[in-house]
C-alpha cells in the first residue's frame, strides 16, 4: 500500500475502527433457551434424524412459505443440487451455467461427470446473460443451470423459452434467492426445480442445509429416494442414493427462525436502504438497481469498484477494509471458470464475468448489524474514496 494512504488509513481509524471485527454476514441467533424448547420433542421421542416430527413440520411449513407444490429438505444445500440433477438424470454431457457464483455450483456438476459450459454474465445483474445462452448450446447440452446471483431474479422468461425450444430442464441455483418473490410469484416456482441453501450465512439457516422446491411429484418421489441411499422400503434398495438426509437438530433450528423472518428482513432493507442512499452518486461506485416486479430478500448487499474513477482498486479497498476490522466479501472472487479441474476459460471468453470477479465488493449485511455501524461503513468508504482520488494513487 501506498505510504501517504496508509498513513491517511491510520489516522481514519483512529476514529473508525470497529472494536470487534465485522463479517459480511452473521447469523442471528434464538435463544438457547428457544433452541432447547423446540428440541423438546425429538428428546421426547428420542428421535433426531429421518424424517421426524421437526423435520416434517418444518418441510410443511416452508412449503407454505415459499408457495411452491413440493419441497426437500437436504443436509445441506450442495447435496441437495447434486441430487435434483440424479434426480433428473443428468449423467453425462454439458451443463451450461454461470462462472460468477460461488464454487458449489460447478463442483456440483464435476461430481455429477457434468462438463460446465459458461455463459457470460449481464453486468447490471451479474446472471446468466440469455443473449450468450444460444450460442453456448451444442448436441451435448443435458440443461441449463442459472443462478439467482445474490437473490436477484434471472432473466426467467428469456431462459425459460430457450430452454422450451430445445427441450432442456432449467434447474436453477437459487441458494441466495430465499423468500425473493418475482411477478407476485415466489422465485422457486420457475424452471423445473430450484435449489436453496439454508446454510450459516443465508438468509433462513438451519446452521447447514437446504431444500429442492420442484412442481413434478415423481422429480419430488425421486429425490426423496435418492437423499436416502434409494432405500424404497424395508426389503428394497432401488436406486443408488445417498445420504442427504436434514436432522432434527437442524429443522428444530429453523422452526425457530421462522417467525422471525419477516423482522429480520426489515432490519436487512433498512442497512440496505442506508447503504443505498449514502453510496448513490459515489464516483466509481455502482450499486445493484432494484428490479421492477421483484420482491428483494436484501440477502447481499454488492457494490462495484471502478478503480479509475474510484480513486482505488476493489482489491486494495477490501485490505483497507481490514484495517477498519471490517471483513468485506470479494464474491466471486475466483471465477469458478478459472479453477484448476474446470480451467475452461481458454476456450470461452467471459469479459463481464471477468470484469465482475476484479470489481465487486460485498459489504457487511446483515438483519442484527446497526444501522450505526452501516453509516460508519459509509464515512469509510467516502473518505478513503475521496483522499484516493485527492493523492490520485
Ligand atoms: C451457499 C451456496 C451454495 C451451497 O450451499 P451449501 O448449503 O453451503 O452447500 C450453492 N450455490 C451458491 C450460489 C451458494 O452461495
Amino acid at each position: 500500500m501506498n505510504a501517504k494512504l496508509q498513513r491517511y488509513v491510520l489516522e481514519l481509524a483512529e476514529t473508525f475502527r470497529f472494536p470487534e471485527p465485522v463479517f459480511v454476514t452473521r447469523p442471528s441467533l434464538p435463544s438457547l433457551e428457544e433452541y432447547m424448547q423446540a428440541l423438546k420433542p425429538a428428546w421426547a421421542q428420542r428421535w433426531i434424524s429421518n424424517s421426524g416430527c421437526l423435520h416434517q413440520q418444518l418441510e410443511t411449513e416452508l412449503k407454505h412459505l415459499l408457495e411452491v407444490p413440493f419441497l426437500n429438505l437436504f443436509c445441506n444445500g450442495s447435496i441437495a443440487l447434486l441430487i435434483v440433477l440424479k434426480a433428473l438424470g443428468l449423467e453425462k454431457g454439458n451443463v451450461i451455467t454461470t462462472p460468477f457464483t460461488f464454487p458449489a455450483t460447478v463442483n456440483v456438476l464435476h461430481w455429477c461427470n457434468l462438463q460446465p459450459v459458461f455463459c457470460d454474465i449481464q453486468p447490471h445483474t451479474y446472471n446468466l446473460n440469455p443473449e450468450c445462452l444460444e450460442e453456448r448450446l451444442t448436441p451435448e447440452t443435458r440443461a441449463i443451470l442459472p443462478v439467482h446471483v445474490f437473490g436477484t431474479p434471472c432473466d426467467i422468461e428469456r431462459i425459460q423459452s430457450i430452454a422450451d425450444t430445445y427441450g432442456l430442464p432449467v434447474i436453477y441455483d437459487a441458494a441466495h434467492a430465499f423468500g425473493v418473490r418475482f411477478r407476485g410469484r415466489s422465485i422457486l416456482t420457475y424452471g423445473t426445480a430450484s435449489m436453496v441453501s439454508f446454510h450459516a450465512t443465508k438468509v433462513f439457516t438451519t446452521a447447514e442445509g437446504g431444500a429442492v422446491a420442484c412442481a413434478q411429484e415423481d422429480l419430488y418421489n425421486r429425490m426423496q429416494l435418492l437423499k436416502n441411499f434409494g432405500i424404497a422400503n424395508e426389503d428394497s434398495v432401488v436406486v443408488p442414493g445417498i445420504n442427504g438426509k436434514m436432522s432434527e437438530l437442524q429443522a428444530a433450528l429453523g422452526l425457530t427462525m421462522l417467525g422471525v423472518i419477516s423482522s429480520q428482513k426489515r432490519a436487512r432493507e433498512h442497512i440496505a436502504h442506508i447503504y443505498s442512499t449514502r453510496l448513490a452518486g459515489e464516483p466509481g461506485i455502482t450499486l445493484l438497481k432494484p428490479m421492477p416486479n421483484v420482491e428483494s430478500n436484501f440477502a447481499y448487499f454488492p457494490i462495484r469498484v471502478n478503480q479509475e474513477q474510484f480513486g482505488l482498486s476493489r482489491d486494495l479497498l477490501y485490505e483497507v477494509m481490514k484495517q477498519f476490522n471490517v471483513y468485506c466479501r470479494k464474491y466471486f472472487y475466483p471465477l469458478c471458470a478459472t479453477l484448476p479441474w474446470i480451467n475452461e476459460l481458454k476456450q470461452t471468453s467471459l469479459p463481464e464475468a471477468e470484469a465482475a470477479a476484479n470489481q465487486v465488493l460485498c459489504l457487511p449485511l446483515y438483519s442484527d448489524f446497526a444501522p450505526e455501524q452501516a453509516s460508519i461503513i459509509c464515512d469509510i468508504l467516502l473518505q478513503i474514496g475521496a483522499y484516493a482520488r485527492r493523492i490520485s494513487l
